[in-house]
């Protein structure tokens, strides 16, 4: 019987994971979670329990919403921190809810190729394990040269000089990424959209206001999730810089545990979990890089974010560098969101012209 698989939506990420999920499940029907609007929010809020943190509200809106779309098998990455414990939960709460499907955590503990096998031989990939291997290994390096090309985009879209070229080509990266077969046909769309990414033309200050953006990862990541705030950044010519990728998390972090707590200085003794460590260490290095602003993003009841805030207050006092806190949740109110940021903005801008 041919099943129809979806997951749910994280930034940008839905196109490397349809795209292995559609070469591993040949034969089945690949359904990334409807975009995420209001209701999904909504949705996800309604069914979950009132503490829990915003990610999952999404999460469970998501797969209530492909489940309402035609889903029948929906896929959980497993993770870290509380995240860990989220698809028991999530799948108990659909179950009640009248859903019948089948609920997959992909990673119970740290990623195994074999186990991965495991877990998709059962849902029914008609591959061997090295063809397996072979797309899991396109999608990864997909995912790095999505967040290559990203962070370049993160970086210069406030000062193009043809407004809207470089959203232009990231949407048809995306599209073109999504029919990506091969090592060889990935290399070349790569290149070609390198290519033209960096050739739009900037005009960017050496003295242009910069600011960091630092927290928990899905907020930083998913931008419905942070009302679009690297957007609206941008808009005001203001170069973002944003660490925490896909490719950070699953290559970077762990491997540079030791290191980057050792760059916290004196902030830190011991590790905050989570994302915790790296908003101290981040908003340190940038503050010593002369970045005029930070902005810190998590989600209401984040702990180990909570635990970084007061750290933060500490650099920002010794940097003298600002820094603005916004905490994510069902309830938080647009409007408050942009007005904290228009202020933070004029502030940065005023300070700079000042030349403080
Ligand atoms: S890092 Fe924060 S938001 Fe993510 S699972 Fe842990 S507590 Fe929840």
């Amino acid at each position: 019987m041919q099943k129809t698989i979806s997951f749910p939506h994280m930034g940008n990420y839905n196109v490397p994971i349809e795209n292995m999920l559609r070469h591993i499940f040949a034969g089945h029907k690949i359904m990334t979670a409807p975009n995420i609007t209001k209701r999904t929010l909504e949705l996800g809020s309604k069914h979950s329990p009132d503490f829990v943190c915003v990610p999952f509200k999404y999460n469970l809106g998501n797969y209530i919403e492909a489940l309402e779309s035609g889903a029948n098998v929906l896929i959980q990455a497993g993770g870290g921190c509380r995240y860990g414990y989220y698809a028991e939960v999530q799948e108990q709460i659909l179950r009640d809810l009248g859903y019948k499907f089948e609920f997959v955590k992909l990673m119970s503990g740290k990623v195994n190729p074999v186990d991965l096998y495991r877990v998709s031989k059962r849902i029914g990939t008609p591959l061997s394990f090295g063809r397996f291997l072979y797309f899991v290994l396109l999608a990864i390096d997909m995912v790095k040269k999505l967040d290559e090309l990203e962070a370049y985009i993160r970086e210069n879209v406030g000062f193009e000089v043809v407004e809207g070229s470089l959203e232009r080509l990231h949407a048809e990266l995306l599209e073109r990424l999504k029919r990506v077969d091969c090592f060889k046909e990935l290399r070349a769309v790569y290149k070609t959209y390198g290519e033209k990414i960096r050739g739009v033309e900037i005009n960017k200050p050496d003295d242009c206001l910069k600011v960091g953006i630092v927290g928990e990862l899905y907020t930083l990541m998913e931008p419905f999730s942070n009302f679009f705030l690297e957007r609206e950044l941008a808009k005001s010519r203001i170069q973002v810089s944003r660490f925490i990728t896909v490719t950070y998390l699953l290559f970077e972090k762990s491997r540079m545990k030791k290191k980057t707590l050792k760059s916290a200085g004196r902030y830190l003794k011991y590790e905050l979990g989570a994302d915790g460590t790296d908003s101290v260490e981040k908003s340190k290095t940038l503050a010593e890089k002369g970045y005029d602003g930070m902005i810190h993003v998590k989600p209401f009841g984040c702990i180990p974010e909570i635990n970084a805030m007061p750290v933060l207050q500490n650099i920002s006092r010794d940097y003298k560098m600002p820094i603005l806190y916004f905490s994510f949740d069902s309830q938080t109110s647009e409007t408050g969101i942009k007005t904290r940021l228009e202020a933070f903005i004029d502030m940065i801008t005023m300070r700079k012209e000042k030349g403080v």
